[in-house]
């Protein structure tokens, strides 16, 4: 692809590096892992010995504290190699609310060894069966008991959990209707899986349409020691929104290296395939869908740098983080949709890739935030239209 500023793409040594990794993990690699649904193992090592996945880490724990638009361009790029970094891109986001809320002495014994993969923080536990996008109404608690907090209750799509050593749990510590606001009495917790496991904490893995490593949980009367609370009581549904946005642009920035693969591929193959005695890509009907993909990537990959640029500012982006993820995910859904068309039938074939991708790249439709929540979010908080929920 003819990428206008590629020549003075931002990161452009660190998109080098990681083209050059994900060189060796092919698409058989991923064909294989998808077909029997197993975690990267080795993928997701040689991303963390090669430092990628302590990109946004501080110095001082031992990442390499790049700003969070590096962190994007490391996202970007795997996806675009035709990887999936959906095996690890959450230790890059949640490892944010670690970092800002967390006690120095939770950041010194945790992120060091984050940063050298000697744990990983992968797993976030915040969705519920019940309560799904109403987060204010999941019904998981962790009651004090001394110096342990007791952990009651089921989170649904807790991703990579059975892959992690961290996971950053959302429990309700008071009531909801105990408390002064309803985003008021939920708190946040460091849980050690392996300290849990088989005492209060049970993980089922469920089957998708992707391979996604996702889970349920369950915690029955798992206890948890009261230090691994993070930051205060009560706040902690600020903490997870604080870290929000970062997803958004991260996995924003993944559908745009999406977006660039199916481009990629579809610009290829419609050069190459001959059928009328012509390639299929001198046909306006095979050019402008995959055209328009483009543009849609292109105004995407903007919006990511700008919600990118305000987030290191300190300014709130939620409004541009927002529309990134919107953007993007439809950007790469269109350049999917234009890729599995282009190459006809062998669009369905799985040894070309085409198929896994576009079942993969699906799933930022509705997670981790779904488009019509977007939509409200913005018609509510930029627009000024009443809630509608
Ligand atoms: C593969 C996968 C991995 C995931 N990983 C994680 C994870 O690691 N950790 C985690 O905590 N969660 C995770 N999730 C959960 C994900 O964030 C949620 O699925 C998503 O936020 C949508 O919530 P829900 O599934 O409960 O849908 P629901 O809230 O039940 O919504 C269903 C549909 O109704 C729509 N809807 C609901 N309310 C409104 C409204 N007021 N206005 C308009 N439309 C509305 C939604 O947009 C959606 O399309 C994952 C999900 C999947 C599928």
């Amino acid at each position: 692809m003819n990428e206008p500023g590629k020549g003075h793409e931002r990161y452009a040594e660190i998109r080098d590096g990681v083209r050059q990794l994900c060189a060796n993990f092919d698409g058989e690699y991923w064909r294989v892992l998808d077909r029997d649904r197993a975690y990267p193992t080795e993928f997701v090592r040689a991303l963390t010995e090669a430092g990628y996945l302590a990109a946004l880490i501080p110095e001082a724990y031992g990442g390499s504290g790049l700003p969070l638009s590096g962190g994007a361009a490391i996202m970007e790029t795997i996806q675009h190699a035709g990887g999936n970094g959906a095996a690890c891109h959450a230790q890059m986001y949640i490892m944010g609310a670690l970092l800002r809320h967390g006690s120095d002495a939770q950041k010194a014994k945790y992120l060091p060894k984050i940063a050298s993969g000697a744990l990983r923080l992968q797993a976030f536990g915040v969705t519920e069966p019940t309560s799904g996008t109403d987060t204010t109404s999941l019904k998981t608690t962790a009651r004090r008991e001394g110096d342990h907090y007791v952990v009651n209750g089921q989170k649904i799509w807790t991703s990579r959990a059975e892959h992690s050593d961290l996971m950053l749990l959302l429990a309700r510590t008071t009531p909801k209707d105990k408390a002064a606001k309803r985003t008021d009495g939920l708190s946040v917790f460091i849980v050690e899986m392996g300290a849990a496991l088989g005492k209060g904490l049970t993980i089922r893995p469920i089957r998708t349409m992707m391979n996604h490593s996702t889970t349920e949980v369950f915690f029955d009367d798992l206890r948890v020691p009261a230090e691994n609370l993070l930051g205060e009581a009560g706040k902690g549904f600020r903490y997870i929104l604080s870290g929000m946005n970062a997803e958004r642009v991260l996995i924003a920035a993944e559908c745009v290296g999406d977006a660039k693969w199916f481009i990629d591929k579809a610009v290829a193959y419609a050069k190459d395939r001959i059928v009328f005695d012509r390639p299929i890509g001198q046909n306006q009907g095979v050019q402008f869908p995959i055209a328009r993909a483009y543009a849609q990537m292109r105004a995407a990959e903007l919006m990511v740098a700008e919600a990118a640029r305000l987030y290191e500012l300190g300014a709130d982006c939620g409004a541009e983080a927002n529309m990134a993820k919107l953007l993007a995910a439809d950007a790469s859904w269109a350049a999917a949709e234009a890729c599995v068309q282009t190459h006809g039938g062998f669009g369905f074939a799985e040894e070309y890739d085409i198929e896994r991708k576009f079942r993969e790249t699906r799933l930022y439709q509705v997670a981790p935030i779904s488009t019509n929540l977007i939509l409200s979010y913005l018609a509510e908080h930029v627009l000024g239209l009443p809630r509608s929920y």
